[in-house]
C-alpha cells in the first residue's frame, strides 16, 4: 500500500461496514477488520511523523473490533471516518505533487464546449434551453424533467457516477467495479444469433500486455439482421486497432468482461478519448420515461461554461472556513468531474449547500417567532415543585435533572419555549414533564398534555392522577370515549380555571374546549401529530411553552434538521437497576420453547405480552390473526391460564377493561396488535414476543420490547420471523445485540430511510437532492455550525445581501412554500 494507500477504497470499506450492520464483513481477501488493520497500519509517508503514531494505534484497535460491542464497532468506525478524512487533509497539503491516478487520457469536457465554433454570442443563466446551440429541439425532453432554463440544468444534479476513469489492465478487472480497459483488437465478428433471429451479436476480443478480453454487444430488432449493417458496423473496428472500452466488469461462465461495454477506437495508443462515455467518470442522471440519458449528458456539457457566471452567495469566510470549493466549480465539477477527488469536494460543498440553507432559514424563523411572541414567566422554586420532589420515591438520574433544568430556565422567561425531549424507552420522561407542568400550575397558569392513543393518554392520566392526589391537585382525562356528561363538565371547570391540567388525546383541540389561562402544552410522541394539530392546541392559549416528547431519540443535530426550530434536550441516561433484556431471534420450530418460558414465567406470577404486527392495509387480517390466535392459545396451549386480547377495532371501554384485566393480573397473557405499542407500563410483565417481527423497523420493535424490562425481574424477548431475508435476518440481529435507542434509531434510518423512521410528512422533512441525513452526517454538523454563527452575529442578513436572497429561494423551494411545524 505505502504511497499508494487508497483513501477512497479505506472510506468505501467504512461506509459499507456501517451499511451493513457493523457486522465484520468479509471482503474477498480480507476482513473488514483485517482489512483497516493491515491498512492503517501502514500510513502514507506523507503523513508527518508525530500522526504517524495515531495511525499505528488506531490499527491496533482495529485488531480488537471483532470482540467489540456493536455499539464499540459503531464508534470506532465513525472515529476512523473522521481520523481519515482529516488526515487526508494533512497527507494532500504534505505531500509535494500527488501521484496521478493512471488515467486515460480524455478530453476535458469544459475545454471542448469553449472551443465550439458557435459560443460567438455567450449563453446566460437564464436563458430557455431550447435557445441553446447544442440544445435547441431537445429542449423539450428536458422539459420534461421540469428543466426549463441554464441554471434549472446545472442544479440537477446527477444521481450517481459511473467510474470509467480508471484505466484497468485485463488481468485486474474484478467483477463489480468499473473501468476502462485499453487494447489492440484480436478479432471483430458481427452475426445473427444462432437461437434467435432477431439478435444480432458483435464480438470483440482484445488484447493488453496482460491478458485478452471478449467483449459483446446485442442489438436486437430486424434492422441489424442485415448482413450489410454487420458488415459496416464491423469495419469500425478494424483488427490492429487501438481501442478503450467502459463498463461494469461482471463474471460469465467464460470469465470476466464488461457489462454493456462503451467502446472507442482511438487514432494510437497514446490518443485523446473522445466520446463523453468512455474513460471518465460518467454522470447518471434520474430521467423520465423517454427520455434518452446522452441528449441530458450533451445538454449538460452544451451549458458547462456558463456555471462560470454563478455567483457564489456563500461569504468567502465561510468557505474558507469549513474548507469548501467555489460554488461555481462545484457545479462544474458534479457533473463532469475529472477525478473521484474533486467529484468528494463538489458533492461535499453541494450537501453543505443544501443543509446549511435549511439550517440558516429555520433558525432566523425561530428568533422571529421568539421576537414576536410573549409567553408566561413561571416560578421555578414553588412549593409543588418542592412537594414533588419530596414525595419522589427514586432521585432522578443525572440526565433527567439537567433535562429539568434546562426546561425550567426556558420556563423562567417570556420568550416561549419550544423544546423537544428525546430519550429512550423508559429513561424516565414522564416525571420530567411533570417537573414543567407543575411550574406552570404553581405559577397560576394551566397544563394540557396531549398524546396521539387513547390507550396512552390513559395511561399518563393513571401515572399523573397518583402524583395529583398526593399533591391535592385536581387532574381530568378527555378523550374520544369520554362521556358527554363528564364532557362537559370538564369544559366548564376548564373555563373557570378549577381544571390546572388535562390530559387526552386529539379531542384536547375540538372547539368547545376553552382554557381560561394555558400556560403550557407538552406534546408526547410529537411525531405523530400533524402541524395543524399541534397548532391548534397552542392557539387555545396565549404563546404557551410548547413541551414534545419523543421515544425515537436521533442524534441532536438530525433532531434539530428534522424537528427545525426546536431545542432539544436529551435524557441520555436510564435510571439504575435497569437490566437487559434477552433478546433472541426465534423461527416457527423454536415455538414450544418460547412457549416454554412464558409458562415458567407466568408460573412464577410474571405476565408476557404477544405481539401481532399491524400493517395499515390490512387491519382487518391482522385483527382475525390477533383473534385467531388468542382462542388458539386460550384453548391449546395455555388452557391453565387467562388470556386478554387488545386490538385496534375493539371499543374503547372493551380496550380498557382488558389493559385494566392485564395490570390487575387477572389475565397473566395478553395478545395484542401494536395498539400496545407506546408508552403502556405494566412492570410485572417479563416476556415479550413479537409474530412476524421482520414486518416492523427497528425503532418500533425496540419500543415493543420496552414494554418489559421495566420491574425488577430479568426479561425476555423473543422476535419470531421465519423470514429468509438475509436483510431482515441482519436487522434483527441488531436488536439481539443493542438496547440503546440513539444507536437503533440511526441503524433504522440507515436501513429503511429517516422518511419511513420518523414520518416524512409530519417532520416536514425536506426532499434533498444529494444530501443524506445518515451518511452526510459530519456536514450537517458543519451546515448547523455555520448557520449558528452567523445568525447569532448578523439575525437578519444585512451584511449578507447576496446570502438573503438565495435564503428566501432556497428556502421556499425546500420547504414547498410550507414551514415546518
Ligand atoms: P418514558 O421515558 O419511557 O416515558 P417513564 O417516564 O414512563 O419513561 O418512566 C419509566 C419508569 O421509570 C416509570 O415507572 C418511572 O416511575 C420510573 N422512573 C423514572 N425516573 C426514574 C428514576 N430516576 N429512578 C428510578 N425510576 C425512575
Ligand atoms: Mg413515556
Amino acid at each position: 500500500m505505502d504511497e499508494n494507500l487508497d483513501w477512497v477504497r479505506l472510506q468505501k470499506a467504512l461506509a459499507v461496514e456501517a451499511e451493513r450492520g457493523y457486522s465484520d464483513i468479509q471482503g474477498k481477501q480480507y476482513r473488514f477488520s483485517e482489512f483497516l488493520c493491515l491498512s492503517l497500519g501502514k500510513p502514507p509517508k506523507s503523513i508527518p511523523g508525530k500522526e504517524r503514531d495515531r495511525w499505528y494505534d488506531l490499527a491496533q484497535k482495529f485488531a480488537k473490533y471483532p470482540e467489540m460491542s456493536l455499539n464499540q464497532r459503531h464508534t470506532m468506525v465513525i472515529s476512523t471516518r473522521n481520523f481519515l478524512s482529516q488526515q487526508k487533509t494533512l497527507a494532500v497539503t504534505n505531500s509535494s505533487p500527488p501521484p496521478k491516478p493512471k488515467q486515460p487520457r480524455t478530453k476535458s469536457v469544459a475545454a471542448e464546449t469553449k472551443a465550439s465554433p458557435y459560443s460567438s454570442k455567450p449563453v446566460t443563466l437564464d436563458q430557455a434551453l431550447y435557445t441553446v446551440v447544442g440544445i435547441g429541439g431537445k429542449g423539450s425532453y428536458l422539459e420534461r424533467l421540469g428543466l426549463y432554463t441554464v441554471r434549472d440544468l446545472l442544479f440537477y444534479y446527477p444521481r450517481e457516477h459511473l467510474d470509467y476513469a480508471r484505466q484497468v489492465q485485463i488481468c485486474h478487472l474484478e467483477p463489480g467495479e468499473t473501468g476502462t480497459v485499453i487494447g489492440t483488437v484480436k478479432s471483430c465478428k458481427c452475426f445473427n444469433s444462432p437461437k434467435n433471429k432477431n439478435l444480432t451479436i458483435f464480438q470483440l476480443v482484445l488484447r493488453d500486455p496482460t491478458g485478452r478480453l471478449t467483449l459483446s454487444n446485442f442489438f436486437s430488432g430486424p434492422r441489424f439482421a442485415n448482413r450489410g449493417w454487420q458488415e459496416s458496423y464491423k469495419r469500425k473496428y478494424p483488427v490492429g486497432s487501438i481501442v478503450a472500452a467502459s463498463g461494469l466488469v461482471k463474471q460469465n461462465k467464460y470469465g470476466v468482461t464488461l457489462d454493456k461495454p462503451e467502446i472507442e477506437v482511438l487514432d494510437s495508443a497514446g490518443a485523446s478519448i473522445e466520446s463523453i462515455k468512455v474513460g471518465r467518470i460518467l454522470p447518471v442522471y434520474s430521467l423520465s420515461e423517454g427520455v434518452p440519458a446522452d441528449t441530458v449528458r450533451k445538454s449538460v456539457i452544451a451549458i458547462l461554461p456558463v456555471a462560470e457566471q454563478l455567483k457564489d452567495p456563500l461569504p468567502a469566510a465561510i468557505r474558507q472556513g469549513y474548507d469548501l470549493i467555489k460554488l461555481q466549480y462545484a457545479i462544474a465539477n458534479i457533473h463532469f468531474p475529472s477525478n473521484q477527488d474533486i467529484l468528494a469536494h463538489a458533492r461535499r460543498r453541494l450537501v453543505f449547500d443544501e443543509f446549511f440553507y435549511l439550517q440558516l432559514g429555520f433558525l432566523q424563523r425561530r428568533q422571529l417567532l421568539k421576537k414576536d411572541h410573549v409567553s408566561a414567566t413561571f416560578n421555578p422554586t414553588g412549593e409543588l415543585i418542592t412537594g414533588f420532589q419530596e414525595l419522589l420515591p427514586f432521585k432522578l438520574t443525572n440526565a433527567q435533572q439537567r433535562v429539568v433544568n434546562e426546561i425550567l430556565a426556558d420556563l423562567k422567561s417570556n420568550t416561549p419555549m419550544n423544546r423537544l425531549v428525546q430519550g429512550d424507552v423508559g429513561a424516565g420522561k414522564t416525571v420530567v414533564a411533570i417537573f414543567a407542568i407543575l411550574a406552570a400550575i404553581q405559577s397560576g397558569y394551566q397544563a394540557a398534555l396531549m398524546a396521539p392513543t387513547e390507550v396512552l393518554a390513559e395511561q399518563h392520566y393513571r401515572k399523573l392522577v397518583s402524583w395529583f392526589n398526593l399533591l391535592h391537585l385536581p387532574v381530568e382525562l378527555l378523550t374520544g370515549s369520554t362521556k358527554t356528561k363528564q364532557r362537559r363538565e370538564i369544559h366548564s371547570q376548564l373555563e373557570t380555571g378549577e381544571l390546572p391540567l388535562l390530559v387526552g388525546t386529539h379531542a384536547l383541540i375540538q372547539d368547545p374546549v376553552k382554557f381560561s389561562k394555558l400556560g403550557l402544552v407538552v406534546i408526547d410522541e410529537q411525531h405523530r401529530f400533524g402541524v395543524q394539530q399541534r397548532a391548534r392546541l397552542l392557539s387555545k392559549g396565549q404563546s404557551p411553552h410548547v413541551l414534545n416528547m419523543t421515544a425515537t431519540p436521533i442524534p441532536r443535530t438530525l433532531a434539530l434538521t428534522l424537528h427545525g426550530d426546536l431545542d432539544v434536550s436529551q435524557v441520555d441516561e436510564l435510571p439504575p437497576g435497569r437490566q437487559a433484556i434477552t433478546t433472541a431471534v426465534k423461527t416457527g420450530r423454536d415455538r414450544t420453547k418460547v412457549y416454554n418460558v412464558i409458562r415458567r414465567e407466568v408460573v412464577q406470577g410474571r405476565q408476557a405480552y404477544i405481539i401481532f404486527p399491524l400493517v395499515e392495509e390490512s387491519e382487518k387480517l391482522d385483527v382475525r390473526a390477533a383473534v385467531e390466535e388468542h382462542q388458539r392459545l386460550s384453548e391449546t396451549i395455555f388452557p391453565e391460564f387467562e388470556i386478554g386480547l387488545l386490538h385496534g377495532r375493539m371499543k374503547s371501554a372493551d380496550k380498557d377493561a382488558a389493559l385494566t384485566a392485564f395490570r390487575d393480573r387477572s389475565t397473566q397473557i395478553i395478545v395484542s396488535t401494536t395498539v400496545i405499542e407506546v408508552g403502556v407500563d405494566v412492570p410485572n410483565a417479563t416476556v415479550m414476543v413479537i409474530e412476524n417481527a421482520e414486518r416492523f423497523g427497528l425503532s418500533q420493535l425496540h419500543q415493543l420490547r420496552g414494554r418489559v424490562g421495566r420491574g425488577k425481574d430479568k426479561s425476555y424477548c423473543f422476535l419470531m420471523s421465519s423470514s429468509k431475508s438475509p436483510d431482515a435476518k441482519q436487522r434483527l440481529g441488531v436488536l439481539e445485540q443493542s438496547q440503546d435507542g440513539f444507536f437503533l434509531s440511526e441503524m433504522d434510518m440507515r436501513f429503511r430511510g429517516p422518511g419511513e423512521v420518523l414520518g416524512t410528512r409530519q417532520s416536514g422533512l425536506p426532499d434533498f437532492a444529494l444530501a443524506s441525513l445518515v451518511e452526510d452526517k459530519e456536514v450537517l454538523n458543519l451546515a448547523r455550525d455555520a448557520a449558528e454563527k452567523i445568525i447569532a452575529s448578523d439575525p437578519n442578513l444585512e451584511s449578507y445581501p447576496s446570502l438573503k436572497k438565495e435564503l428566501e429561494i432556497r428556502y421556499r423551494r425546500l420547504m414547498g412554500g410550507d414551514i415546518l411545524n
